[in-house]
């Protein structure tokens, strides 16, 4: 059975629910992609994150994009779509060093 990954030094210790949820439904498009599920940003600081950045309250995770190819991008932003509803958003950076997976919870009522 595939498993989450967590980064050395990502803090995942102050998720809240909607994203332990949504890591659940991005490690199940990963296991159907045959991909790694790496998380390489939680809580921790980091630079270059802004101060209202929802990685700060639990309400946002990065993973790693690196290891997929372009139809699994597109297979990963269809399930996503699909998936996970209109209370989260989420940003692929395709290009440089900085490649990955931003997904966040925008909803009320935490
Ligand atoms: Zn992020």
């Amino acid at each position: 059975m595939q498993t989450i990954i967590v980064k050395i030094g990502v803090d995942i210790s102050g998720l809240r629910p909607p994203m332990i949820t949504a890591a659940w439904i991005v490690l199940n498009i990963f296991m159907e992609i045959d991909k790694e599920c790496v998380i390489t940003g939680g809580g921790e600081n980091a630079p270059g994150r802004s101060k209202m950045s929802r990685h700060w309250v639990g309400l946002a995770l990065d993973f790693r994009t690196r290891h997929l190819s372009d139809s699994d991008i597109k297979a990963l932003s269809r399930m996503l779509v699909a998936r996970l509803g209109h209370a989260y958003s989420w940003k692929i950076t395709k290009s440089g060093s900085n490649k990955h997976l931003h997904l966040q919870y925008n909803g009320k009522g935490l």
